[in-house]
């Protein structure tokens, strides 16, 4: 693909405290755009300073939200930059546009606006250790016209974010609230795709953990009100009696790049992974119990996250004594070990 780049006149200072990035403060000096439409298709690809846009206010993503994104990270590692996976965040884009009736982003275009976008911009890569530079693929309706229907015109743009730990906890145990009353999706809605929608309607019951104390929402299903579905914006997998429970693809479940890689490590290590339903009832009686010996969530930003704790309708239980479970961080080691370079990758997960 033919990229036009028009250099930034001026570049910002970069962070100079690697330790305090947070998640999604800051961004580089040029971002990714690229357009269609029915006559041209995929056209129009640029590297330009990173700025606003400007948008007809009857742009068709403003009014009926046809949006869809990605997340993945890039990491330096002496003079090589790794990117994990960005074919699978290429498919996943793929299926959320076909879900939203958007023009679908060829996998090559894709990667190769990705990894253009920061090979320009390696320099903003952080280097500490928990550090790295997010990735943020996204795609919308530009046509100005209000009236439902697919959009005739879209953007796909890529912005990138130096970031430290996504949770200030860092890898230590969070405390989850399990949402009864709003759901985040339901088969046959969008929950499999990753668009702006989904987490629109999710922030209320974020909104409502942390009014309680809370750093995360457990979701349930949307039919029965008892399956696990998710963990904030992560995939969720609790170690039950030695063996790996996660809740199965279904069409709710977003389905995580983290969570594929977990199971594939997993039963690489001999353990049972099922992908299955699990209530509840059930999880609060085995962690009364102790049958429930580990849980965490999985997700690009945070990688794994300890689960110490969850408040069912006000019933309120540890787990593993609120402490990082082994399964818990030897899946962090590794996975953060393959992603940075530091250990052998043997599936071929690292580009
Ligand atoms: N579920 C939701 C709702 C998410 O937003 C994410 C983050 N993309 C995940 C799960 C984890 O997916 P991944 O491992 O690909 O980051």
């Amino acid at each position: 693909m033919n990229i036009k780049i028009t250099k930034a006149e001026t570049l910002k200072a970069k962070p100079a405290d690697e330790e305090n990035l947070g998640f999604g403060k800051y961004y580089t000096d040029h971002m990714f755009m690229m357009d269609w439409s029915v006559d041209e298709g995929w056209h129009n690809a640029q590297i330009i300073p990173y700025g606003p846009i400007p948008m007809d206010p009857a742009s068709m993503v403003l009014h009926y939200a046809q949006e869809t994104f990605e997340g993945l990270k890039a990491y330096r590692n002496g003079d090589d930059i790794l990117i994990f996976r960005p074919e699978m965040n290429a498919l996943r884009m793929q299926k959320s546009n076909e879900r939203l009736c958007m023009a679908e982003v060829p996998e090559e275009i894709f990667v190769e606006a990705v990894e253009e976008l920061v090979r320009y911009e390696k320099d903003w890569i952080p280097t500490s250790e928990g550090t790295s530079l997010y990735i943020r693929p996204f795609c919308f309706a530009t046509e100005a016209a209000v009236g439902v229907h697919p959009a005739t015109s879209y953007k796909f743009m890529v912005i990138l974010s130096p970031v430290g730990q996504y949770y200030p906890e860092g890898v230590n145990p969070v405390k989850i609230f399990v949402e009864d009353e709003y759901v985040r999706a339901v088969v046959g809605g969008t929950g499999f795709a990753k668009c702006g929608g989904n987490y629109a309607a999710s922030i209320i019951g974020q909104v409502k953990a942390q009014d309680a104390g809370y750093t995360q929402v457990l979701w349930l299903d949307g039919v029965h009100r008892k399956y696990v579905e998710e963990v904030g914006t992560m995939n969720v997998m609790f170690v039950v009696d030695g063996e790996i429970l996660t809740p199965p693809l279904e069409g709710s479940v977003l389905p995580g790049i983290t969570r594929d890689s977990c199971i594939r490590i997993l039963r690489d290590w001999g353990y049972t992974v099922k992908e299955t339903h699990i209530d509840i009832n059930d999880l609060m009686e085995w962690t009364k119990t102790g049958k429930l010996q580990e849980a965490f969530g999985t997700g690009t930003a945070a990688v794994i996250s300890p689960i110490g704790e969850l408040n069912y309708k006000g019933n309120e239980q540890i787990i593993n004594n609120f402490k990082t479970g082994p399964i818990t961080h030897k899946l962090y080691e590794t996975l953060t070990g393959i992603q940075w370079g530091n250990l052998e990758d043997p599936y071929g997960w690292v580009r």
